[in-house]
């Protein structure tokens, strides 16, 4: 299996140079040049398999240069108990109104990013052995991303982090997961600005091919084709949870920002699993909202870009969803390059034309849930389901519950755990209510915390990555 750029300007590359390369050279983010196709009776057999096993069953589709047994081997190592808590790893339960929540949010940053990033971090350190290489990671996170990069590539052999955060931005506990890490090869940058203006540095920096060379920068950013392939898995598997056969039909149901979790939904619908409907949920910052009501997709800048209490969606740029794009233009690289110079611009674009197939053909529906639908659905899942959902499942949930048709299965991705986000739980539940939290993490807040801070500027970064690797 070979993999090609959005932008169609990029030779085929195989899977490994796809995992460490990030953005393509022409700017354009990797996919593979076709979706495999699973037939009715291979579902039929994935049905009862354990998570690694249907992770190996499927990732060895797109990783046709790894042989076999070291996939195993990594996606055993990777997909345990131990990691995520229980045999299941992504355990399905059900509200009172029937809607089905999905737990990917049990690894060790309690978020859903775990569940790519753990496997991306060993199957960088596998692919980087191999070929005697060593990497750079250069990242932006609005929150989980960062902690799950850290957390997944801290003491790897051969690996640096340069994680870049929007400073004060990400909640305490956000905050202490990230900067209290020790680890020689784990560093830290907070940018005085907002996280599109952190992503905004990894792309320019990216875009510098003599820089990027010279210090072999990559990414595990949700660009990075290894996390959307780990991410297809648990669709799968979220699928085979909700139905007792593969004549259902499932929707599900995910808060969105970046669009890479939903983009790994819609691969897993191309790829022929029984979905029926893609539902993006944004939060007040609706610029996906938007495109899947009208077609238009308008990119907003920092200033119109807000911070809100569902903070891992504060992005008004979603970095993947180029990649549903090229799918919905029939994989035509310069209608993406014509469409993304209009982004460029700040112009944007209008797709109102095809508003039927993305609907239709595609399945995707989307609304959004704001602060005060936040606060309502967290407290109503406790009232009536006595347990403590974070605020961007709160979103997802809402959202799920506007949108669902008539006897429609919806499955909502839970993308974080409650214990993250005090603050908001606490405004909607009151301060007196205990939020779980795993013992390791009891004391996370008073650790001491390392962290560099950094103006809004590409020049200052470079400079940190240069004299940390001079050192
Ligand atoms: C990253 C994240 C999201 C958004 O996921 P995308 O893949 O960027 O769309 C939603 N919720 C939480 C808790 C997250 O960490």
């Amino acid at each position: 299996m070979k993999y090609i750029s959005t932008r169609g300007e990029t030779a085929p590359q195989t899977f490994s140079q796809a995992l460490l390369m990030g953005l393509a050279p022409d700017g354009g983010l990797m996919l593979p040049e076709s979706y495999p196709h699973i037939s009715a009776a291979t579902l039929e057999t994935w049905r009862d398999l354990s998570y690694a096993e249907l992770a190996f069953q499927i990732i060895s589709l797109f990783a046709t240069d790894i042989p076999a047994a070291d996939l195993r081997k990594i996606v055993n190592q990777t997909y345990t108990a131990e990691v995520f808590g229980s045999a299941d790893i992504t355990p399905v339960r059900r509200l009172h109104d029937g809607i089905l929540i999905q737990g990917l949010s049990n690894g060790p940053t309690l978020a859903f990013k775990d569940m790519a990033m753990q496997l991306l971090g060993n199957l960088f350190e596998y692919v980087l052995a191999r070929e005697g290489k060593t990497l750079n990671i250069i990242g932006a996170t609005s929150g989980d991303t960062g902690s799950a990069a850290e957390y997944a590539l801290r003491g790897k052999a051969g690996i640096q982090v340069f994680m870049l955060s929007p400073e004060g931005k990400m909640s305490a506990f956000q905050r202490a997961q990230m900067y209290s890490l020790t680890d020689a090869n784990i560093h830290n940058i907070a940018i005085n600005g907002m996280f599109d203006d952190c992503q905004d540095i990894v792309k320019a920096l990216q875009n510098d091919e003599r820089f990027k060379e010279e210090y072999y920068l990559s990414t595990v950013n949700s660009i990075n084709w290894g996390r959307i392939v780990a991410q297809v898995v648990y669709y799968f598997k979220g699928y085979f949870a909700a139905t007792s056969s593969n004549e259902e039909k499932v929707s599900f149901c995910v808060p969105s920002g970046n669009f890479g979790n939903v983009c790994a939904g819609h691969i897993a619908r191309q790829m022929g699993l029984p979905i029926h409907r893609l539902l993006v949920a944004t939060n007040e910052n609706d610029v996906l909202e938007e495109f899947f009501k009208t077609g238009r997709y308008k990119p907003r800048g920092a200033a119109q870009t807000w911070v809100t209490s569902s903070p891992s969606m504060d992005i008004s740029k979603a970095s993947n969803f180029e990649r549903f794009v090229f799918d919905l233009m029939d994989r035509d690289g310069t209608q993406i390059r014509a469409l993304w110079a209009e982004v460029g611009t700040g112009k944007g674009f209008d797709l109102q034309l095809q508003l039927d197939k993305i609907h239709e053909q595609y399945g995707f529906a989307a609304a959004k849930s704001l602060h005060a639908d936040r606060l309502r659905t967290i407290a109503a899942v406790y009232a009536e389901d006595g347990e403590l959902v974070d605020p961007h499942t709160a979103d997802g949930i809402k959202v799920a519950r506007q949108l669902r048709q008539a006897g429609e299965k919806i499955v909502c991705l839970e993308t974080a755990l409650a214990a993250k986000f005090a603050d908001t739980i606490a405004e909607a539940v009151g301060k007196d209510i205990p939020i779980p939290r795993p013992a390791a993490l009891a004391d996370l807040e008073t650790l001491p915390q390392r962290v560099t801070v950094l103006p809004n500027n590409p020049t200052a970064v470079k400079m940190v990555i240069k004299e940390t690797l001079a050192g």
